[in-house]
């Protein structure tokens, strides 16, 4: 039986010919296809008195993002446990450390109370991060942001597109960060972005990401490079090429069908499964946002079997996330109370969602949910 996956991209003609351009082109490096993707994210994001750099990953923009802020060896990071990994690799490559804050249940989004009891004098930044459909309580955060002048990381790399109390994710934070990796609502392949709010950080950040070469971005957007420059910082290349900035552009057409597809086929969900007992589903109406993933909260003893039952049955179920503090790694952490997140760890289940996701396959995927707890309650 054909699987159903968790994810599946959007690649249709658009893309792959944008992408044959692209190469046609013959300049494969960083260039003009580039300079179009800043540009093109910036005018969709609305954001007028930002600036946005392309990278090749949101967590190369995660990492640039800590070198931005200038962290040191010893500094503390607060961000939620239940976080992707690539937030806390990005915090220890510059040396400093995590420190896990609970998240909240209503939202699965840091919870701002906690995250204050975790401050000390060594605490340099808090990142905030969008968990799907559920958006952080950024007013809060910014406010303690500067009650403590501390830096803000908002990682959106599941909420592009959407929108906190009216304003589009990316127009309102300290720093902002995407991902446009294979999975993401919109992908490059691979490719993230940073949006900040000067100029001198975009100078900064456009050294950084080429190996620290100090050539202006708006040669190579003409498609060419200077072959003398300065070397002025630390840097890694952690630019994005040409060919992903074709596709992203492509994908970016598409955000109007892409959101409301995705928001409709959630919708459903919603409604198939809301009224089922064991499960809890996303408290959302989805108007405002563009959902990322669609996960459920069930049982913990069940959820294997859950997800045993679904695979059977020809659908593909992931878990984000397995909290931060439950890896070997990052065990010794300094963590707060997370008893929240250690309870969401344990159920929490994603189900497929695709861009232009048909009805059918929502209904068979909900249908066998609620057979998996009927049959379940009948042995
Ligand atoms: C995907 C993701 C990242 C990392 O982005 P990559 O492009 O995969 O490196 C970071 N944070 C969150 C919340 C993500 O979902």
């Amino acid at each position: 039986m054909e699987q159903i996956p968790v994810f599946k991209p959007l690649i249709e003609q658009e893309e792959i010919q944008a992408a044959v351009e692209s190469l046609q082109l013959g300049w494969l490096g960083m260039g003009g296809y580039v300079g179009k993707f800043e540009e093109e994210l910036k005018n969709f994001i609305g954001a007028d008195d930002r600036y946005v750099v392309a990278v090749n990953t949101g967590h190369s923009a995660l990492h640039l993002a800590m070198m931005l802020i200038g962290l040191q060896p010893g500094d503390e990071v607060i961000t939620p446990s239940f976080n992707n990994i690539a937030d806390f690799q990005a915090i220890l490559a510059v040396g400093a450390n995590p420190v896990f804050c609970d998240i909240r249940e209503d939202t699965l989004c840091i919870d701002v109370l906690k995250a204050e009891e975790l401050i000390n004098p060594k605490t340099k930044a808090i990142i905030s991060m969008d968990y799907d459909c559920c958006l952080a309580d950024h007013e809060a955060v910014a406010d303690l942001a500067n009650r403590y002048k501390i830096r803000v990381i908002h990682d959106a790399a599941h909420s592009f597109g959407s929108y906190y109390k009216s304003q589009k994710i990316g127009t309102f934070s300290d720093l902002c960060m995407f991902s446009f990796d294979p999975v993401k609502t919109i992908t490059c392949i691979d490719g993230g972005a940073l949006v900040v709010k000067t100029q001198e950080e975009v100078e900064i950040l456009h050294e950084m990401r080429l190996i620290g070469m100090g050539q202006p971005a708006s040669v190579m957007y003409g498609n060419q490079r200077a072959w003398t420059y300065d070397v002025n910082r630390l840097g890694f290349r952690y630019h994005m090429a040409n060919l992903h900035a074709a596709i992203g552009l492509s994908q970016l057409s598409k955000m109007p069908e892409i959101t409301k597809s995705r928001q409709k086929a959630c919708c459903l969900y919603n409604t198939l499964l809301s009224g089922v007992e064991h499960i809890k589903t996303p408290n959302s109406d989805f108007t405002d946002v563009t959902p990322f993933l669609y996960y459920i909260r069930v049982p913990a003893d069940d959820r294997q079997a859950l997800r045993d039952w679904l695979k059977k049955h020809g659908i593909d179920t992931g878990i984000h996330w397995q909290p931060g503090h439950w890896f070997s790694l990052l065990s010794n952490a300094r963590q707060g109370d997370l008893s929240v997140t250690n309870l969401i760890g344990s159920q929490i289940l994603s189900l497929p969602l695709h861009s232009m996701m048909k009805e059918q396959e929502v209904e068979y995927i909900a249908n066998m949910i609620v057979d998996f707890f009927k049959t379940k309650s009948n042995v």
